[in-house]
């Protein structure tokens, strides 16, 4: 699996690390031990790693609007597997554009 992270230029590379570590794990089950773990492993909150993980955009290297190429973005880790099992998928933006005749596959 592969994935694209653009970063606020402000972000130091520890912040970066965090974001990385927090998209490493993508089983949304115990979704909420995760985040307690890296923020005992970085000594943070949780209200600071989710300012952090704010200033951080992911997107799917292998999925994409299949009318315009954007790349899938992802908000949270458990839209990864959710992404994956999509057929096809189409932008928000290119879904608007085109009135409702691009349908998206769910
Ligand atoms: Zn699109």
């Amino acid at each position: 699996m592969s994935m694209n992270f653009v970063f606020d230029s402000a972000l130091e590379d520890t912040a970066k690390r965090l974001c990385y570590k927090y998209w490493s794990y993508a089983s949304p089950s115990d979704y909420i031990a995760h985040l307690e773990l890296l923020c005992y492993d970085h000594n943070t909150e949780t209200d600071v790693l989710f300012a952090t993980l704010a200033k951080c955009q992911v997107y799917l290297d292998d999925v994409h609007c299949e009318y315009c190429g954007r790349p899938y973005q992802l908000d949270v880790p458990a839209d990864v597997p959710y992404a994956r099992r999509l057929n096809s998928w189409f932008c928000e933006g290119c879904i608007s554009f085109s009135g409702g005749q691009l349908i998206v596959d769910r």
